[in-house]
Order: C-alpha cells, then structure tokens, then sequence
C-alpha cells in the first residue's frame, strides 16, 4: 500500500524531472506544475480519512482473526448521564475502551475513575475534539493530547498509551505531533455511525450486517441512542457467538506507561 512517505518522494522526482526538462528545453509547463500539485494534495487529503490504509502511520484497526472475538469503543464522553449508562449494561463483564475528550472529564472525574474500577480501558481523543481540531498547529494538538493525559493521570494514576485520532482523521500535522508520544494509535473496523441517525434500527443493522471477527467496533457515548442500540448489540453478538475482549488483549499491546 501507497504511503504518504512514499507519495512526497515520487512528487519531488516528478518535481526534480519537470524542472530538469524545463530548463533543457527552455519552457515553463505551468499546467503539468498545477496537476501535480492538485495530484498530490488530493491524494495526501484522501488518505487522511482511511486510517486503515496506513497511509500516514500503523493504527490498529481490526485483528487478522478467525475467532469470534471484538473489541469495542467508545468516544468523545464522558457523559454524566449516557456513560454511567453504558458502564451499567457492560456490567463489569465486558470490556470496553473509552476515549475521552480532556474538557468533557473536567466535573466528571468520578465516572473516569468507575471505568478504571470496573476494568475497562482509558484512552485519549484531544482535549476540545474541535471542529477544526485538523487545522491546529503539530503543538497545538501536542498541548491538547498532553493535557488530556494529564488528567487521566490526575484521576486515575495512569498514563495511556492508546489513543483514537478525533474525527478519524490522521494528516501530516498529527503525524507530526504524534511523534513526541508512544501511543498506539487505534482506529475501527466497524463503526456505528451513531451520531449521524437516531434511527435505533438502522445503527444496529449496519453494525451486524458488516460484523466480522476481529473487528474494533466504534460507538459514541456522547449519544442518547448509543444505550439502546448497545443493550441489543450484546444480545446479538452473544447469539452469534463473539465474545468482546479488550483491545490490549486483541492486539497484545500495553494500554499504559
Ligand atoms: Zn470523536
């Protein structure tokens, strides 16, 4: 698979070849400049949504499995009121990992700490999963994962090493900013879609029409729909014979420093 290192280096070869030809033969092919330009930000653009691709860096997506087993994940809470929900249907019994925003845990220490208490695990997402969190500066999201962690730190006395881009979306800014961490940057095979429909029924249907083993299954507990749609999700796949394990089980990697 195309990586963005590779993508830079076969841009500045056709860079280097044009402006060699230019020189020879005297002339500024100013439209070829414009195409591979265009070529080449579109393809650096695309890839930034296809974590899987691996385009920018390695992101545990799914487990190369036959056995019926799946993680699952939740971001952008803690929520006061869906989170405690959710905690409530795993039951201590399955596990699960959240992905907590850095400004939502702030009055909501006590729902992080009964994650950790009930076995589950704690990963970071930025600290204001802003709208234009993408655009920040390489600090800048640096500043937001440090924060984040600190406070994970704060009430749990740990440090986590997982972490879930906001949005999906890895860019040659998060690149970047990654390098001074050793996260283990986590992805998904099998996402909801719970924050685009409160259409119950439709959630589930995709995620058990594409259910595989292996998968990492993404749901949002920032969303009201997130609770119903679980309690029938775990029905489900205890019928169709997955069990959910945790995610450094699944890929063998350690959720903290
Ligand atoms: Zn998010």
């Amino acid at each position: 698979m195309i990586t963005f290192r590779a993508t830079k280096l076969i841009f500045f070869i056709c860079l280097f070849v044009m402006n060699m030809i230019s020189l020879a033969l005297q002339i500024l092919p100013v439209l070829l400049y414009v195409i591979l330009i265009v070529v080449y930000l579109f393809v650096s653009v695309f890839f930034s949504f296809y974590m899987r691709t691996g385009f920018y860096l390695t992101a545990y997506c799914k487990k190369g499995t036959d056995d019926k087993i799946l993680a699952l994940t939740f971001d952008d809470g803690p929520d006061p009121e869906i989170t405690p929900a959710i905690l409530d249907l795993l039951k201590e019994k399955v596990p699960a990992t959240f992905f907590c925003i850095g400004r939502k845990i702030e009055g909501n220490e006590e729902i992080l700490k009964r994650m950790d208490a009930e076995g589950h695990l704690i990963g970071t997402h930025s600290y204001t999963h802003s709208d234009w969190f993408d655009l920040f500066s390489s600090t800048r999201m640096k500043n937001e994962f440090l924060r984040t962690d600190q406070k994970i730190v704060e009430i749990t006395g740990k440090e986590p090493l997982l972490f879930r881009p906001p949005y999906g979306v890895i860019n040659p800014l998060l690149k970047k900013a990654l390098k001074s961490f050793n996260y283990h940057v986590i992805g998904f095979s099998n996402r909801a879609w719970d924050t685009t429909t409160k259409n119950e029924g439709k959630i589930l249907d995709r995620l058990v029409r594409k259910l595989k083993p292996g998968d990492v299954v993404l749901l949002h507990d920032s969303v009201p729909q997130a609770v119903p749609v679980l309690k029938v999700f775990l029905k489900m796949i205890e019928e169709k014979g997955f069990t959910v394990v945790s995610l450094n089980k699944m890929f063998e990697i350690r959720p903290y420093v």
